[in-house]
């Protein structure tokens, strides 16, 4: 029998006030609520009036749930819903921030030759980990489901998105979170917060005054020790997202079965324990930390030092030990908290399906 494990957020982020004089605060207005199937925070700090704090705080909110309604596809009439039910049918028009998501993820896709693909939708639906399964699905159905993946065929025209052939399906799972955390962020921005935390389950986004400069650390959690941290490292401002095994999964005759899909098998993706990425918008860091989980280690690495102010921590699991590398600017502040994991990848592994 398999069984389901759910851990809370992937990575969190601390500030901590150790560097300040002793006693004195930082003041914060903070909220948080549950969206897109996880906890959001959003944390104005500095001296802000609390009733301005409250009301953009509100209306970031308004905006994340914007974004959860056209991009769920468990919503019937959402965006997302209507592609899949005209797919092979006909051209849906969409919102230019569902187009403009729809690019970055197109950018992503051939960058990272497929690893990370919205189309996936199909095959996602089959595993249905959203439903706490505990086997896998016959390997005829992953099949079929799979030949109705590919980011080539999504058309994205003046008039709208098409999906062209029936049973094709988006799947915005690997993305979305990214994105609603950037929108909320940027509104916080123009209305003149310069000192910020928005954190959607792990994906955050932060900007710091002088009040918090250096003070801020994000913990990337441990990812086989529930409640434990891997590592942390300072970061003052960008983004933050991490994709890790154990998040969402089932254990059956001892095989990890997770919700981070390789398009080209159809199958889970095996040779990473967790991906955490940093750079300039959480969307892009969302994305890249799913596609460089998909390409495993050394080709995830490779491919995130090709991209402009992108930085990644792998984690990998071989035979109960745990590996890790990084990119060079990342590990020159990584802090490993796990004394037992090895820098470095055995070569073994790095051919592992
Ligand atoms: P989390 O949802 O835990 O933050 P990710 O950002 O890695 O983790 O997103 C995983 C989700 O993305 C899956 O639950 C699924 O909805 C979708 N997904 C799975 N595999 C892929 C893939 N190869 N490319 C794009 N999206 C994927
Ligand atoms: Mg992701």
């Amino acid at each position: 029998m398999g069984r389901r494990v759910y851990f809370p957020s992937v990575a969190f982020l601390c500030l901590s006030i150790s560097g300040c004089s002793s006693g004195s605060r930082i003041p914060v207005v903070e909220q948080t609520k549950m969206a897109m199937g996880t906890f959001f925070t959003v944390a104005l700090y500095g001296p802000v009036e609390t009733h301005r704090a409250e009301e953009a705080i509100s209306a970031a909110f308004d905006t994340i749930e914007a974004v959860e309604a056209w991009a769920s596809g468990k919503l019937p009439g959402s965006e997302i819903s209507l592609l899949a039910q005209y797919a092979g049918k006909e051209t849906v028009r969409v919102s230019s921030d569902l187009d403009s998501l729809l690019r970055l993820a197109q950018q992503v896709s051939s960058a990272s030759e497929g690893a990370f693909d919205v189309t996936v939708g199909a095959l996602t639906h089959l595993w249905g980990f959203e439903d706490s399964p505990s086997l896998p699905p016959d390997s005829g159905a992953v099949d079929s489901a799979r030949a109705l993946v590919g980011y080539r065929e999504l058309c994205r025209g003046p008039r709208g998105v098409f999906l062209p052939r029936p049973g094709m399906r988006l799947d915005l799972g690997a993305i979305a979170k990214g994105w609603a955390v950037d929108r909320a962020f940027e509104l916080l921005r123009a209305r003149g917060f310069a000192d910020l935390v928005v954190d959607g389950g792990g994906d955050l986004r932060i900007a710091s005054s002088s009040v918090t400069a250096g003070k801020r650390r994000v913990w990337v959690r441990h990812p086989r020790r529930a409640g434990e941290y891997f590592a942390r490292f300072p970061l003052d401002s960008g983004a933050v997202a991490t994709s890790g095994d154990y998040e969402r999964y089932f254990l059956c005759k001892g095989r990890r079965f997770h919700h981070i899909l390789d398009p080209r098998t159809g199958w889970p993706a095996w040779s990473c324990a967790s991906v955490t990425v940093t750079g300039p918008s959480t969307a892009l860091c969302d994305a890249w930390a799913t596609a460089i989980f998909v390409l495993g280690p050394e080709k995830g690495l490779q491919a995130a030092r090709r991209i402009p102010g992108l930085q990644a921590l792998v984690v990998s699991e071989h035979a109960g030990r745990l590996y890790w590398e990084a990119t060079e600017e990342l590990a020159a502040i990584l802090e490993v908290l796990d004394a037992q994991a090895v820098r470095g990848f055995p070569s073994s592994s790095l051919s592992e399906p």
